[in-house]
Formats: structure tokens, C-alpha cells, sequence
């Protein structure tokens, strides 16, 4: 990111390993959503010559003297949020906010990012996971963010045994709320995106129920699939602020809602006064950034290497070489119609 609105290649020094951290050269990267809305919304604002990406896996190349369980060589998983685990936030529980709002997503935000030969990772102990040997480089990509994060969403709707669970937004993000949702035992799973790809992969994840949010207002459909009662749980992953007055008026009484989407623009969220009881409606909204950490990744690859979790039909388009690169971040810019996520392979 050269500027907003501005992509290029540039030159800069090897980042310095400090004690604790490792530095790392990525054997695949993926482009997320995110770096669209922060390089061409100019969501997070200005950001000069900033190497952008979070997503990628990687093999470290260099270890700080007090790191423990990394060395050179070893093939491993990197998250996308990257906290201080020793901060106090991560002590309380909000590691993903360390240092302040957001603080743990550092790159390609407060500092470079994965699109890079060599990238920095902080605190190499408590963020870095091995990657498990039967997981191949473009599938870990996955599990950077696009798991973690539609993971997330269901964790903050809290979705139980039996729930019926409104997905708003199937993209990468939405597909892996979908496939979250199904894994925590949801009946029915309501779905609403339109590019055809995405909604053959939000069938094969467990999605029962298809809507647009193009063919009228999103409640409306999901009143009319529901007699008028709504849903238990509502995860937002795409769409923009008017997503949270259709989760609201979608949603029952005593109900959650989960939301991951990055909201890119508009200055408030409206909550409808009468569909939120009131103000009595026992109607929740949680909004969260994905988790990071070492213990979370482990646990994420473990469900894919177990093959409880399957996320190759993810990677859509798939490219070989960094001069791929740009292509393949104009590709999720423009989203056509077969995309759902383009990841580059630099490596085997
Ligand atoms: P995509 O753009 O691929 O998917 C967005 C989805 O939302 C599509 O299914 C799209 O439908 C749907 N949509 C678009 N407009 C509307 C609307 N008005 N109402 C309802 N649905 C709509 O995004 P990703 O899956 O890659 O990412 C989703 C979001 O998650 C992004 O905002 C991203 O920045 C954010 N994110 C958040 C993270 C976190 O930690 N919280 C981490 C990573 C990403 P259609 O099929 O028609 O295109
Ligand atoms: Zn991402």
C-alpha cells in the first residue's frame, strides 16, 4: 500500500528480530477483504508505503534468544491478530485488543504485513503454531483468519444444540460462520449472499435455507421462512451499518448476534427502537475481533488436520509467485461472480 487508493512493490530492510520474536518468509499468502477496505476505503485512514496481507503460513527463518519452541525451519501457522499476551488487556481476556482497541491486529495495520519476503512476528511463543504436516500451504492460508473469524462469529452469537442461526454475508468469512454453526449443532442455518459459488459452498457447509438481500429487506424473508418468529442467533459477516437493523428485526427475543464484519463506512449503527423491545427485548450484540494466539491456532489446524473441518473449496483462485501478487488483490477488489478467495503459493 503505497498510499490509499495506491498499490506498488517496494524495497525495504530485512525487519530486526528482537528476543522474543521470529521472523518469518511466507510460503503462501492470501488476500483478505480487509486489505481492500483499508487500501481502497481507506477504512483504518492513511497509511504510507505499509506492506499490507495477514494471511499467509510461513516458514521462520529467524528466532529472538528467548524464544522456545521455534526455530529455524520449522513450517508454521500465523495468525492474522497477534497480541501481547503479557499485556494487561490479554489478561483480562481481550488479547485481540492489547495495547488498546484492535492493538493485537498489527499487520498490515501498525506495522508491515505478509506480502512481504521477510515478515516480523511479535511474541513468537504465544502467536506461532506448527503447521501440521498434512495441511498444504494453501489450506493453511485459511487458518490465519477466514477460520478464526467465522469461528468468532459463532462464538459471540453463541450458538447452542439446535439453534436456527441467520448468516448475513457468505464470503469467505461467512462460509467458515456457516461451517461453525453446523460444527455446534445449529437446525437450521439461514443464508444470505448471492455470488453462485459461495452459495454452492454455503450448501456443502450446511447451509438449509438461501436468501438475497437483493430481492427486498433481509427480515422480511426471514420472517416469511420462519412464521413471522425469527431466528435464535444472527452472525454477521458481510454487508454494511444497515446489516444490524435487519439482524435485529430478524431476531427473536433473547437473542444473540455475533458480528465480525469490518464495518468499512457511515458514522453510526442504527438499532430499531421497537424491534429491540423497546430497549427490553433481551436482544444481544456482540461484536468482535478474531482471537489470536497460539493455543487457538492449534486447535483450528488440529480440526482441519483431523478432516472434521475441510476449507479447500475456499481457495477459489489460486496463483504461483509473488508477481501474481497484484492480480490476484485487484481479483478480491472486484469479486466476479467465481471468486470466493485468491491465495498465492511461493512455495511447496
Ligand atoms: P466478502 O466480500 O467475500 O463477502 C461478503 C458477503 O456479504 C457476500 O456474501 C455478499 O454477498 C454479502 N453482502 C454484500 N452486501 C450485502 C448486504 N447489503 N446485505 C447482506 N449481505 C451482503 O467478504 P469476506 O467474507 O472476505 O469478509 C467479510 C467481512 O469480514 C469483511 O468486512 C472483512 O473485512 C471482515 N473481516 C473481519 C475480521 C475480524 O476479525 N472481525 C477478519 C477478517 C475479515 P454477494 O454474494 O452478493 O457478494
Ligand atoms: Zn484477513
Amino acid at each position: 500500500m503505497l498510499k490509499i487508493g495506491e498499490s506498488g512493490w517496494i524495497e525495504k530492510e530485512i525487519p530486526a528480530c528482537g528476543p522474543l520474536d521470529a521472523i518469518c518468509k511466507p510460503l503462501a499468502v492470501a488476500i483478505c477483504t480487509s486489505d481492500i477496505h483499508t487500501l481502497w476505503e481507506g477504512a483504518i485512514g492513511e497509511r504510507h508505503n505499509m506492506i499490507l496481507g495477514h494471511e499467509c503460513c510461513a516458514e521462520v527463518t529467524e528466532v529472538g534468544s528467548l524464544v522456545k519452541d521455534f526455530k529455524p525451519g520449522d513450517r508454521v501457522l500465523v495468525p492474522a491478530i497477534t497480541p501481547d499476551w503479557n499485556s494487561l488487556e490479554a489478561q483480562s481476556g481481550y488479547s485481540m485488543h492489547s495495547g488498546g482497541m484492535l492493538g493485537g491486529w498489527k499487520f498490515s495495520n501498525f506495522k508491515d504485513g505478509v506480502f512481504s519476503e521477510y515478515f516480523h512476528v511479535n511474541d513468537a511463543d504465544g502467536n506461532l503454531a506448527k503447521l501440521p504436516s498434512n495441511i498444504n500451504v494453501v489450506d493453511a492460508c485459511m487458518l490465519s483468519d477466514m477460520v478464526p473469524t467465522g469461528f468468532h462469529g459463532v462464538e459471540l452469537a453463541d450458538v447452542q444444540f439446535g439453534d436456527s442461526v441467520l448468516v448475513i454475508g457468505i464470503g469467505p468469512v461467512g462460509l467458515m460462520s456457516v461451517a461453525g454453526a453446523a460444527l455446534r449443532g445449529a437446525s437450521r442455518i439461514i443464508a444470505v449472499g448471492t455470488r453462485p459459488k459461495c452459495v454452492e459452498a454455503a450448501k456443502n457447509y450446511g447451509a438449509s435455507d438461501f436468501i438475497s438481500y437483493k430481492n427486498g429487506t433481509i427480515e422480511d424473508q426471514v420472517l416469511a421462512l420462519t412464521d413471522g418468529k425469527g431466528v435464535d442467533k444472527v452472525i454477521v459477516a458481510g454487508g454494511g451499518v444497515e446489516t444490524f437493523d435487519s439482524a435485529i428485526k430478524s431476531l427473536k427475543p433473547g437473542g444473540k448476534i455475533g458480528n465480525v464484519n469490518y464495518l468499512g463506512s457511515g458514522d453510526y449503527v442504527n438499532i430499531p427502537r421497537v424491534e429491540w423491545g423497546v430497549g427490553m427485548g433481551h436482544k444481544q450484540i456482540n461484536g468482535g475481533l478474531m482471537p489470536g494466539g497460539r493455543l487457538r491456532m492449534e486447535k483450528l489446524g488440529a480440526l482441519v488436520s483431523s478432516g472434521r473441518l475441510e476449507v479447500a473449496p475456499l481457495s477459489s483462485h489460486i496463483f504461483e509467485g509473488w508477481d501474481h501478487l497484484e492480480e490476484a488483490l485487484f481479483l478480491m477488489r472486484d469479486k466476479p461472480a467465481d471468486l470466493i478467495k485468491p491465495v498465492v503459493k511461493l512455495a511447496d
